[in-house]
């Protein structure tokens, strides 16, 4: 694939669950456009250290932090490091996710709390610590992962699609706190993309899934990775309070 060229050239960005799947790939892209980028992993180590190596190896720095996106004492623990070590922050995705699927008749509190603490107030403890730093410098970019699930709902879903669809509510309402900042909040939303997340899915639902989408195959990481890029940088600079959906056509 032909590469996006220095979109970000000099950026600070910070990727929540970056070790593996789509938070990689994002995490790559905004290094190879010139980031330095720090990176966030909750138990993969390994995994994290490997794309810490990768971003070095392009000349960029990085930062690997581990810590549980549900806590709002690390994200500004977190944020505070990277502005300490990296000299700033202009780029914040929130990708870091989860899924504890079950009917809505059956599915428990733990795992409602569970994915709504990772998924959706993880997303507002890492904006939530970078904003400041944003508005003291009147720029930032903020970019959130959802779901195409998120806009339409999905079978036995309920605890993810409700976390999905609050990061949207949450992110426009963001581009109308921040308009004034010169802060751009945006969503990317994927469909069905090859990851970890997706291999554990059953083979009937996947099926099912990959149907629908027009494009006929399954995103690949890096083609979300992409738009993130572009929306992160100041090509899309009058772009905000939208959601882009990433999924070959899936949910057209
Ligand atoms: P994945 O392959 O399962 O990777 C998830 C990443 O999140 C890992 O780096 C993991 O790190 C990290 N993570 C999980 N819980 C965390 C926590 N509590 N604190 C910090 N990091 C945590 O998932 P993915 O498919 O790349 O999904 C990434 C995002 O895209 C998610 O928000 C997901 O909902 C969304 N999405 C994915 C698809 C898809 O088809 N794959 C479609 C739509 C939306 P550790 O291994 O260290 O825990």
């Amino acid at each position: 694939m032909a590469t996006l060229g220095k979109l970000v050239e000099g950026k600070v960005a910070i990727v929540t669950g970056s070790s593996r799947g789509i938070g990689r790939a994002i995490a790559l892209k905004l290094a190879e456009c010139g980031a330095d980028v720090a990176i966030n992993y909750s138990k993969s180590a390994d995994a994290a250290k490997e794309v810490a190596a990768q971003i070095e190896g392009m000349g960029r720095k990085c930062l690997v932090v581990q810590a549980d996106v549900s806590s709002f004492a690390d994200a500004q623990k977190m944020v505070d490091e990277v502005v300490e070590k990296l000299g700033t922050l202009d780029i914040m995705v929130c990708n870091a996710g989860i899924n504890k699927d079950g009917v809505i008749w059956k599915m428990t509190e733990e795992q409602w709390d569970q994915v709504i603490d990772v998924n959706l107030k993880g997303y507002f403890n890492y904006c939530r610590a970078a904003i400041p730093v944003f508005r003291e410098k009147q720029y930032g970019k903020i970019v959130n992962i959802a779901s195409i699930n998120g806009l339409r709902g999905k079978f036995g879903q309920s605890n993810y699609t409700a976390a999905k669809g609050g990061i949207i509510a949450f992110t426009k309402t963001m581009a109308r706190d921040l308009g004034n900042k010169n802060i751009n909040c945006n969503v990317v939303a994927p469909g069905l993309i090859a990851t970890e997340m997706v291999q554990a899915m059953d083979e009937e639902a996947k099926d099912k899934s990959r149907k629908e989408i027009i494009l006929g195959r399954i995103g690949e990481p890096e083609e979300v990775a992409n738009v993130v890029a572009f929306l992160a940088s100041d090509f899309a600079s009058h772009i905000t309070g939208q959601t882009l959906n990433v999924d070959g056509g899936q949910l057209m």
